[in-house]
């Protein structure tokens, strides 16, 4: 009879087990034990196989965070008897974490009663990095898209939405809301006279301009579109609107912006629309926005550098 060894089926699956990247592991439910751990482990966690004995070392080496809800959530499934699977972050024996997908199947005997527990921890880190990079840049294209590129105030979308909830506010609450739209004055020909670039300049010393006017932490400035800029100023009366508006023309008088072709003077100047409302329901946002625009409108034609509020 040859002794010559050979590879037994159990041999080959151990072989096949050791060298994946995933690690697997086994642990008998009676007692709670690590009946075998792939010796991977060791590489990923410094923690060596033998150091696990218990799942309590699985639970320890786990970040305080996760431990709690983790090891209900693995309990609570594998007591019902359903494969489940648990990202947490892992303790490594450095003190670092790296985090880790377990998942996990359970095994039960003849009778239905669980009896083991199988499974295999991935290392996920390289896909957490991953994911949270693009939560980061997810986050600042949610800010870019709210915010006007060359001024950096906010943009029209985001002065839409204020609008909504500033005037769903008011009228839950019976506030009288005030808004405030600037327009520049002959701004075509400042373009043409100083040049594109000194527009975007002068665009951009405006906005810090009269964002600097609002005093409440409520109140609101944006970017409307091209030379115009709108002021939301929540819980304020006409008569505090117009103290405001006149406060934001001060700003820019005292600024002394040269503006040589201007028609009015040799200075900057600015035309304002400004209504204050107490919301009711028949009215619509829309209808008291066109209708400080038409304001605005008025200023310009009363001879411009202006503020018009009836
Ligand atoms: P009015 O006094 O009646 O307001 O005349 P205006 O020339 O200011 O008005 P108009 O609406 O005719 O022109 C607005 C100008 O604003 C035209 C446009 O080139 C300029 N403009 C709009 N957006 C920008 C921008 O981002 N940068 C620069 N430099 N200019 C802009
Ligand atoms: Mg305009
Ligand atoms: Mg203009």
């Amino acid at each position: 009879m040859t002794t010559e060894p050979h590879s037994t089926e159990s041999d080959v699956y151990k072989t096949l087990l050791e060298s994946t990247n995933a690690i697997p592991w086994k642990i008998d439910w009676k007692t709670m034990t690590f009946a075998y751990i792939g010796p991977q482990i060791e590489q990923l966690l410094g923690w060596t196989p033998v150091s696990w004995v218990s799942a309590q070392d699985w639970a320890e080496r786990m970040h305080p965070e996760d431990r709690a809800w983790v090891v209900d959530f693995c309990v609570t499934q594998s007591k019902s008897g359903n494969d489940h699977e648990a990202d947490y972050r892992a303790l490594t024996k450095e003190g670092e974490y790296v985090w880790i997908r377990d998942v996990v199947h359970v095994v039960r005997d003849k009778n239905g009663e669980v009896e083991a527990l199988i499974g295999f921890m991935f290392d996920i880190s390289e896909r957490k990095k991953t994911e949270e990079k693009l939560l980061i840049l997810q986050k600042e294209l949610e800010e870019l898209s709210f915010k006007d590129g060359l001024t950096g105030v906010a943009n029209r979308r985001m002065f839409d939405s204020i609008m909504e909830i500033e005037w769903a506010n008011a009228r839950r609450n019976n506030q009288p809301l005030s808004l405030i739209m600037f327009d520049i004055d002959f701004f075509k020909q400042y373009n043409d006279f100083y040049g594109h670039i000194q527009g975007d300049d002068c665009l951009k010393r405006v906005a810090s301009i009269l964002a600097s006017a609002a005093s409440r932490s409520r109140d609101f400035f944006a970017r409307f579109g091209g030379e115009e800029f709108v002021l939301v100023l929540p819980e304020t009366d006409a008569e505090s609107a117009k103290v405001v508006a006149e406060r934001c023309r001060n700003l820019v008088f005292k600024e002394q912006i040269p503006h040589a072709k201007s028609d009015n003077s040799q200075i900057l100047t600015l035309s304002m629309g400004l209504g204050t409302i107490m919301p009711a329901h028949q009215e619509t946002v829309l209808q008291f926005i066109e209708q400080v625009d038409k304001r605005l409108y008025q200023a310009k034609q009363c001879g411009r550098n202006c503020i018009v509020n009836s």
